[in-house]
């Protein structure tokens, strides 16, 4: 298949591996942003490719594992009242909460819907107006654009039953907020193509300029990342720090925009919480008050909800390139897919639950 088998050649990636030792002469550390590339990178074993002294750390790229606590109890409490019809991609439905998860609030009777798109959960909305239909938009970039225009399509059309519970980051601030920490081990990053999809590289250009890192903007297939680890390690020995765009073939400069149109028509940037990170300035998006009507933490009674930490769970520092899966007592113990403690080990991009599938353990 086009884009996909060509990527993923094995005497390439040896080739790549082979150059990638041959340029090493130092320790270095290199994060990988996006939760896509983080699969792909445990799923083939790519980390075993690379020099002892090159290392992969994995980054806060899921949207999921980054989706604070509280707004799941307060998707959970949404859901539970009479004539909510709460919609969400299906990665959500088992995102542990406080005390229960979106899953068992359906088994209890609550109506929790699966739904490929927010306007598929306006349709809903649509044909069903004695209903109140919540869809919880959570994640990057990349699914911010088509949230917005849902709100877009339901005010053009005067549908009033429809509401955004909102948890939109965005990536930059994230990535500066690393590097600022004074316990910072990213050395280098692999730049996230599919939200660079929408935005561009601009800000990334802003970014490896300021903090002096390399960025290598990289696909999620095995070459593109080995690729982007190459131009990382080169660009660290030769005492290098720019941005470099390694997939062309999708991200262009000025990104697509329509969908930055689309942003800044429905959003307006703002202060976020992250889960395991706390609060980062100006890390997302809220609606804007031309939209605020259609905001779902305003419509239903939640704003008391919050929700402490499990005391156990270290993902905070896993997704800031800290700490590795294994280091957490719980990893393969207490916490595992089937009954997880923490949101890094449910979604298919979480770290753990990567490290879990794919047998990255040192359990004793
Ligand atoms: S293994 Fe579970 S408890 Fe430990 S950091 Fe990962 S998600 Fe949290």
């Amino acid at each position: 298949m086009k884009y996909v088998d060509e990527f993923r050649q094995l005497e390439l990636a040896e080739n790549l591996s082979n150059q990638i030792t041959k340029v090493t002469t130092r320790s270095w550390k290199i994060m990988e942003v996006c939760g896509g590339q983080t699969h792909t990178i445990l799923q083939y074993g790519l980390q075993d490719l690379l020099p002892e002294t090159v290392e992969l750390l994995h980054g806060p790229g899921c949207p999921v594992c980054v989706t604070p606590l509280e707004l799941i109890d307060k998707a959970i409490a949404i859901a539970q009242q009479a004539g909510v019809i709460l919609c969400s991609f299906g990665d959500m439905l088992r995102v542990p909460g406080s005390k229960t998860d979106l899953l068992e609030a359906r088994a209890y009777g609550a109506d929790v819907r699966i739904v490929y798109s927010p306007l598929d959960a306006l349709a809903i909305a649509s044909k069903n107006p004695e209903k109140q239909v919540v869809f919880f938009a959570v994640g990057f970039e990349t699914t911010a654009p088509a949230n917005a225009m849902s709100v877009y399509q339901a005010k053009r059309q005067g549908i009033k039953n429809f509401f955004l519970l909102c948890s939109q980051v965005t990536v930059p601030p994230v990535m500066a907020s690393i590097l600022q920490a004074p316990n910072n081990l990213v050395q280098a990053f692999i730049g996230p193509g599919h939200v660079c999809c929408v935005t561009g590289c601009r800000e990334y250009e802003a970014l490896s300029r300021h903090f002096r890192i390399p960025i290598v903007i990289a696909g999620f297939e095995p070459l593109d990342i080995l690729e982007a680890i190459f131009q990382c390690v080169v660009q660290l020995e030769n005492g290098k720090a720019h941005l470099q765009n390694r997939y062309s073939r999708a991200v262009t400069d000025s990104g697509n925009q329509p969908a930055l149109r689309i942003l800044s028509e429905v959003f307006d940037v703002s202060d976020r919480v992250w889960r395991g990170l706390g609060t980062i300035p100006k890390s997302g998006f809220k609606l804007s008050n031309a939209y605020k009507d259609f905001d779902a933490e305003k419509r239903f009674p939640v704003q008391y909800i919050t929700a402490p930490e499990s005391k156990i769970c270290i993902s905070g520092q896993i997704l800031k390139g800290l700490k590795k899966p294994f280091e957490c007592v719980a990893f393969g113990r207490q916490c595992t897919p089937e009954h997880p403690l923490g949101a890094t080990m449910v979604s298919s991009e979480g770290t753990c639950a990567n490290y879990y599938k794919f047998g990255i353990a040192q359990i004793t």
